[in-house]
């Protein structure tokens, strides 16, 4: 069974995205900030080709945010 990249799923969470980047608007991604450090969570290989979706996103700011109190 060949698993084939899902652009629409989150590389981290393996839920949907929500990406606009596969449809004709443009995706909330476009306009968020992905911290570095979320960005190191993902395998290289999936990395600027699945959205990571907002809810992992809004989930690191919030730890991140956390530490740095
Ligand atoms: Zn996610
Ligand atoms: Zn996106």
């Amino acid at each position: 069974m060949a698993q084939r990249m899902n652009t629409s799923q989150c590389p981290l969470c393996q839920r949907s995205n929500h990406c606009g980047v596969n449809s004709d608007m443009p995706c909330w991604c476009m306009s968020e900030t992905f911290p570095e450090g979320l960005l190191e969570q993902i395998p290289q290989e999936q990395r600027c080709i699945s959205c990571i979706c907002q809810a992992c996103v809004k989930k690191y700011q919030l730890e991140s945010g956390n530490k740095a109190k």
